[in-house]
């Protein structure tokens, strides 16, 4: 997607050769029409899957979600990330291994909002080592619905996220694959075409 490459390229900073940091326009602040431009892409992308259900997981998938689930029509839940879990019967749950905070959360999502009836879609920010992606999935398991695939903004190429997914046969799409952040500069790859 050409406009968030030429984004990334002009506000991103590289903080080391693994973290690209983009607060200005997804991770802190956040740019409404940007965010606008990402939804409809990850609908155009999803238009025919049969999507009932945008999941993610807070707080920085909520923006592009809720702007896919916009334009799909369907309704978007984000995972809570919580420390202790008290009312257990009435969640879905999955650990989560954190890249950028190097701790381990629950992340749930109450059985109310998700069922077997449901088609979902996953979104997220960015895809670094694929655990919060597979988090996710765990919950779409546990709810035994079925998953469309996966949409993610930013997906960092030379981490292992990617290829865990779409190995097991899922759809994966990317706005943006980043191939490298080596010499703090943002390289990209070509988009990896889906299935
Ligand atoms: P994963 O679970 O795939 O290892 O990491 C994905 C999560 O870690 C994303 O939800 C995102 O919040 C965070 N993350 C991973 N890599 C980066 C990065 O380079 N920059 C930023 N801003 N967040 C990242």
């Amino acid at each position: 997607m050409k406009l968030l490459k030429d984004r990334i390229q002009q506000d991103g900073n590289v903080l080391s050769k693994e973290v690209l940091k983009v607060d200005s326009f997804l991770n802190h602040q956040i740019d409404p029409e940007l965010m606008q431009a990402i939804g409809k892409e990850f609908a155009d992308r999803f238009m025919d899957a049969g999507i009932t259900k945008i999941v993610t997981i807070e707080s920085s998938g909520i923006a592009p979600s809720t702007m896919a689930g916009l334009y799909l029509g369907v309704p978007v839940i984000f995972a809570r990330k919580r420390k202790s879990l008290t009312l257990v019967d009435d969640l879905y749950t999955a650990s989560v291994r954190s890249f950028t905070k190097q701790e381990t959360n629950d992340i749930s999502v109450s059985k109310d909002f998700l069922t077997n009836e449901d088609t979902v879609l996953l979104i997220d920010d960015f895809l670094a080592n694929g655990q919060a992606a597979l988090g996710l999935l765990d919950i779409v398991e546990q709810a035994g619905a079925r998953l469309a695939g996966v949409g993610i903004v930013i997906e960092k190429g030379f981490q292992p996220g990617g290829a865990l997914i779409r190995e097991q046969g899922i759809r994966l799409e990317s706005l943006a694959i980043v191939e490298s952040l080596e010499n703090g500069q943002v390289t990209f790859a070509e988009e990896v075409p889906s299935r």
